[in-house]
């Protein structure tokens, strides 16, 4: 999934962070919790996909597409079926299409896996959340009556629909409290018990779990006053993955980016983004102001990119070879402090990788540190068009330039 260059930089990165599954996996968890899910089955083909009708049984189902974004539903990647012929017909149109959402972008992701559930009878939709709620060191329960849309949406155009209780970590979440909030949110009560039940084992997921975010979204009342998890979403802190090989068993390597992954491999720290100045830096710190500097001076940065301390001449080459395979780079920008690092040895590596891989968009390069005179020196000879920056505001400005020109 492509992050989005308007959010803040440590946004990014700490979204990036967090281990992302799918929304049966989600659901498989909830259901360790005591939280209600309707019954499903996960397909990788079409065959599957009806076989698991026919398993569940019933006269409705649901066919969902199984991809890290939201947004399903309104891409076309969630049909109700209404007999097995219509499982098929649904199962081979969402099998293999490229789903696109708002949290996909333009190429959107190509669906490889499915979720068959039996349908449910659906009286109303509710939102119920949690993340970490920096501020109050606290997890913070989020509850709406607006269910079935994003929750952003709400927060922006009726904030007083959303309902929060930010748990007391010793207590957990209380009776009372968990009772109210299903109140608030206007589930009956015939269903309140069973809205408590959900919240708490919501809670208890997160926590045992460590996750970082968890979404029932669309929670449904069913004509049965049943309270039902339509929708499971958790991100997972990536930091507390050694003690879970439960969930690091659940890691689907289809839906994260390619480049990262690449990336990885060389032991560099690289994250896609939809902009087009692509940045390379030294340092994780650095790498995130770049980012904002960058976006300060009303450009967009493509990537993400910390070559780390020890950059050698290869792994600089590693990153510009990443970055020139991303079809919308428009520029480039190096940033490098030399401490341990010396500026003329990042000036070699970067005069040596961009030779190798004919670089074909103008180049913005800001050294500071140990050995800059030598290090611009090497740049300045070497007769490839570099940009040189004078400090950070200054590359900032002329990359954004150039991006644009
Ligand atoms: P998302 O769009 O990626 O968040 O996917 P969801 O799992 O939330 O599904 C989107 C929408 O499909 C939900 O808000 C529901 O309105 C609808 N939907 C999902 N499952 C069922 C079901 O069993 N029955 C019916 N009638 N609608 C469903
Ligand atoms: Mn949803």
């Amino acid at each position: 999934m492509r992050l989005r260059a308007d959010d803040g930089a440590l946004s990014i990165l700490a979204n990036k962070f967090d281990m992302k599954i799918h929304e049966y996996q989600g659901k498989d968890i909830l259901r360790q919790f005591g939280v209600a899910t309707p019954r499903g089955i996960a397909c990788f083909s079409v065959d599957e996909a009806v076989a698991a009708a026919q398993q569940l049984g019933g006269s409705v189902w649901v066919v969902k597409a199984q991809i890290h974004a939201g947004g399903r539903g309104k891409g076309g990647g969630v049909k109700v079926a209404k007999s097995p012929d219509e499982v098929r017909q649904y199962a081979q149109q969402i099998l293999g299409m490229h789903l696109v959402t708002h949290q996909t972008g333009l190429e959107g992701q190509l669906v490889r896996r499915l979720l068959i559930e039996e349908g449910a009878a659906i009286v109303k939709e509710f939102y119920v959340g949690m993340v970490v709620d920096r501020a109050s060191q606290r997890v913070a329960l989020l509850a709406s009556s607006e269910g079935g849309m994003e929750i952003e949406e709400v927060a922006k155009h009726s904030p007083e629909k959303i309902h929060t209780v930010r748990i007391d970590p010793v207590a957990g979440l209380a009776d009372s409290d968990a009772a109210q909030v299903a109140r608030n949110i206007g589930i009956p009560d015939a269903a309140n018990a069973d809205a408590v039940k959900v919240l708490q084992g919501l809670y208890r997921a997160f926590v045992e779990k460590d996750a970082m975010l968890a979404e029932i979204n669309p929670l449904v009342l069913t004509a049965d006053n049943r309270v039902l998890a339509l929708d499971a979403k958790f991100n997972f802190d990536s930091n507390a993955l050694y003690r879970h090989p439960e969930i690091v068993a659940l890691r689907d390597l289809d839906e994260e980016d390619p480049a990262e992954i690449e990336a990885s491999k060389f032991d560099l720290s690289y994250i896609s983004l939809d902009g087009d100045i692509g940045c390379l830096v030294n340092g994780a710190g650095l790498a995130m102001a770049t980012m904002d500097i960058i976006k300060l001076y009303g450009g967009n940065p493509a990537n993400f990119l910390d070559v780390g301390g020890g950059a050698t001449k290869e792994k600089v080459t590693e990153a510009f070879k990443l970055m020139l395979k991303n079809p919308h780079l428009k520029a480039i920008l190096v940033n490098i402090f030399g401490g341990i690092m010396k500026c003329d040895v990042i000036a070699e590596g970067v005069v040596a990788a961009a030779r190798e891989v004919s670089l074909n968009v103008p180049l913005v390069v800001r050294l500071e540190g140990t050995n800059v005179d030598l290090g611009k020196k090497i740049l300045a000879e070497s007769g490839l068009p570099i940009i040189s920056g004078n400090d950070m505001a200054d590359a900032a400005q002329k990359v954004v330039a150039a991006a644009k020109g």
